[in-house]
């Protein structure tokens, strides 16, 4: 079979659960043999978008370099997941549209667990006020209005989040099939 590329992309708060489901996703889809890379949110703007800070438009500017080298990948028939919060509906729409094999994924928890979880210890200090702009405290999130799936991750395991988006991808014929039952 030859494989089809798609995007895979993880949006969603800070601590929803973006990178910890792109890790699971990505032992699951080796370990049925696929191509494919993750772009993590944190290591994109390390290197490839180093300098952008957190006003409207170097978010945009941040999720269109992601997006352009998802691009490049899914053109030539690698699974890409990606990991950002990329809080503005209007580039990831515009995504959506220049990609075509992109399945937008919400990564869907409430804002009070994912301070609760506080994973990074960052909404502690954007509470305090030590962190402006912050996704969700002083800054916009929009939530997709049409998304292709939706994971909950304060309901959820972290398999059974895993094995939806599997089973979509599936589904829409960009894996062959879903090893792993739940
Ligand atoms: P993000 O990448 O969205 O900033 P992380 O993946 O770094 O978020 O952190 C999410 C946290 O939530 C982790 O500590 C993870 O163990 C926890 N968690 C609890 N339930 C789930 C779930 N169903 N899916 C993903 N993460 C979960």
């Amino acid at each position: 079979m030859v494989q089809k590329g798609v995007t895979v992309w993880l949006t969603g708060l800070s601590g929803a659960g973006k990178s910890t489901i792109a890790t699971e996703l990505e032992k699951q889809l080796k370990a049925m043999g696929l191509d494919l890379e993750a772009l993590d949110g944190d290591i994109i703007r390390e290197n490839l978008s180093k300098g952008l800070g957190f006003s409207r438009e170097d978010r945009d500017t941040n999720v269109r370099r992601i997006g352009f080298v998802c691009e490049l990948l899914t053109r030539h028939k690698v699974i890409v997941l990606t990991s950002a919060i990329s809080p503005y509906r209007s580039v990831r729409t515009e995504l959506k549209e220049r990609i075509g094999d992109f399945v937008e994924v919400f990564v869907n928890c409430p804002i009070e667990e994912c301070i609760n979880r506080d994973v990074k210890g960052l909404y502690k200090k954007a509470i305090s006020g030590q962190i402006p702009h912050f996704t969700g405290i002083s800054d916009p999130y929009e939530e997709p209005l049409d998304p292709d799936v939706v994971v909950y991750t304060h309901q959820e395991t972290l398999l059974e989040s895993v094995h939806k988006i599997l089973h979509y991808l599936h589904a829409q014929g960009y894996i062959p099939m879903v090893t792993t039952g739940i």
